[in-house]
């Protein structure tokens, strides 16, 4: 199993705010914005909604 990162994570630019997610961010060299180009990028996680089931 050598594929990582189905965790639902994903990046932040903290200077446009737009989301990257890990497979955009694997056509890039560096971690940069694609929008703006800005390196800085901050991983948010998903929260992942789990089902409760209702009795
Ligand atoms: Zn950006």
């Amino acid at each position: 199993m050598a594929h990582s990162g189905s965790g639902g994570i994903e990046y932040e630019c903290i200077r446009c705010g737009s989301r990257i997610s890990v497979e955009d961010l694997a056509y890039a060299p560096d971690l940069k914005c694609p929008h703006c180009g800005y390196k800085v990028l901050r991983k948010i996680r998903q929260s992942i909604v789990k089902r409760v089931k209702a009795r």
